[in-house]
C-alpha cells in the first residue's frame, strides 16, 4: 500500500511544483495577492521522529487548512480553507532524527497568509497555525507523543513548561552536539565541585545513542563551572547565559556554585543539583511540575537523574527547527472541533522578529 502511494506522490508532487512554481513565481513573494481557483501548493518539510511512534511515519495523513482569523481584513478572500496531505519522502537513512515529508494543500491558499492546519486524526497530530510566505515555507506537524508523568497530559504540554521563560517556547539551539563543559579544578571544603559536575555530565549521557555532553577544558563555547569562593549564594546553584550570537542561540554558559556545600555527604545533593542545571543547558530552561524530575521547579531536585519524560522533551527540543514557536501548537476538542485547551491557543499567531535578547541568568532553586 505504501509503495504506490509514495510513487503517486512523488509523481503528484514533481508536476504541482512545477505548477505552482508557474503560478507562483512571477509575483514575487512580498506581495499578498489571493488566488481564487489556484492549483495544489506543495510544500516539504522535516518531521521530528518520536520514538514509539513509528505507526505515525509508515503512511499519509490526511489534515486540513484554513485562514487564520489574524489574517489581515480583506486577505481571507476564497480559497479560505482546504484539505492538506502529507506524504513521507524518501530520505537517506543517516537522517534518523527527522523524517522528511510533503504537503499537498488543495485548493492553494493566499500567498502570504497565516493558515491553520487540523490533522483528521487528533489522537496522533497537534493542530498548529503558520505563516507560509511563499512556496518555500516549511510547515512543521508535531506528532503527538505520550509521557510517563500524569502531571502532563503528552510530550508538548511538558515541552511547554521546559522552554517557558527566557527562551518562551522559540527553539533555539547550540552549535553543535555534544555540548563541551569544563568542569575545571573547583572545591567547596570536602566537596569536589568539578567531579560532581563530571558525573552528572555522565549521567545525562548514560544510555544515550549520542551524548549530550563531553568534557573539554579547551572549549571556547559551550558550558563551564564558575566557583565563587568564599561566597553565598541564593540560590546555591544558578546557570548563566554570557553570550549567545546574534539570532539568540547559545554560545556560553556558566554553572555557577559558591561554598554553600562544604561537607562530602552534601556531594549528593551537588550532583543532584549539577544534573539540574545541565538540564537548563540543554535549553529547557522552565521548570517541570513533576516531582520525580530532575527539572522539578518546586524544590531542590530529589532526584539524580533525567526521567524518561525529560529525555525525550530533550530531544525534540533539539531536534524541531531553530526559531520555530511552540505557542504556535495547540490541542483540539475530543470531537475533533477547534477549541483549544491550551492556554497558548489563543495567542496570536507568528513568530516575533529576531532579536538578541540579553545574557540571562537562571536561578535554579
Ligand atoms: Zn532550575
Amino acid at each position: 500500500m505504501l509503495k504506490p502511494f509514495l510513487c503517486h506522490t512523488g509523481v503528484q508532487v514533481a508536476a504541482v511544483l512545477l505548477t505552482t512554481i508557474v503560478v507562483y513565481g512571477c509575483r514575487g513573494i512580498s506581495q499578498p495577492m489571493p488566488i481564487v481557483d489556484a492549483p495544489e501548493l506543495v510544500l516539504t518539510t522535516r518531521v521530528p521522529y518520536l520514538a514509539g511512534q513509528e505507526a505515525i511515519y509508515a503512511r499519509g495523513h490526511r489534515w486540513s487548512w484554513r485562514m487564520a482569523a489574524e489574517n489581515p481584513p480583506g486577505s481571507t478572500q476564497t480559497p479560505a480553507h482546504g484539505s492538506a496531505d502529507l506524504a513521507w519522502l524518501p530520505m537517506a537513512k543517516r537522517q534518523c532524527r527527522t523524517r522528511q515529508a510533503a504537503w499537498t494543500l488543495t485548493p492553494a491558499p493566499p500567498l502570504p497568509s497565516r493558515v491553520i492546519f487540523t490533522p483528521a486524526d487528533t489522537t496522533l497530530w497537534h493542530a498548529f497555525r503558520c505563516r507560509i510566505a511563499d512556496t518555500k515555507a516549511q510547515p512543521v506537524p508535531l506528532p503527538k507523543s505520550p509521557v510517563d508523568s500524569p502531571c502532563y497530559d503528552d510530550l508538548l504540554d511538558l515541552v511547554e513548561d521546559l522552554t517557558a521563560g527566557y527562551f518562551d517556547h522559540v527553539m533555539r539551539h547550540w552549535q553543535d552536539y555534544p555540548v563541551p563543559v569544563r568542569c575545571g579544578n573547583h572545591r567547596s571544603g570536602e566537596v569536589d565541585l568539578s567531579a560532581c559536575l563530571a558525573r552528572a555530565v555522565a549521567i545525562w549521557n548514560r544510555a544515550e545513542h549520542a551524548p549530550w555532553f563531553t568534557l573539554d577544558e579547551d572549549a571556547d563555547w559551550g558550558v563551564r563551572l564558575l566557583h565563587y569562593a568564599g561566597a553565598h549564594m541564593s540560590p546555591t546553584l544558578r546557570v548563566q547565559l554570557t553570550r549567545h550570537d546574534v539570532h539568540g542561540d547559545p554560545v556560553r554558559m556558566n554553572i555557577a556554585v559558591g561554598d554553600d556545600y562544604r561537607t562530602a555527604r552534601d556531594s549528593t545533593y551537588v550532583i543532584r543539583g549539577m544534573v539540574h542545571e545541565l538540564g537548563h543547558t540543554l535549553l529547557l530552561w522552565g521548570h517541570s511540575r513533576d516531582r520525580d524530575h530532575c527539572l522539578w521547579g518546586a524544590a531542590p531536585p530529589l532526584v539524580c537523574t533525567p526521567s524518561a519524560d525529560e529525555r525525550k522533551a530533550a530531544h525534540l527540543v533539539r531536534d524541531l527547527p531553530e526559531g520555530l514557536d511552540l505557542k504556535n501548537y495547540f490541542r483540539l476538542s475530543a470531537s475533533g472541533s477547534d477549541t483549544a485547551s491550551s492556554p497558548q491557543a489563543g495567542r496570536p499567531a507568528g513568530r516575533p522578529p529576531r532579536k538578541s535578547p540579553a545574557p540571562a541568568h537562571r536561578p535554579v532553586r
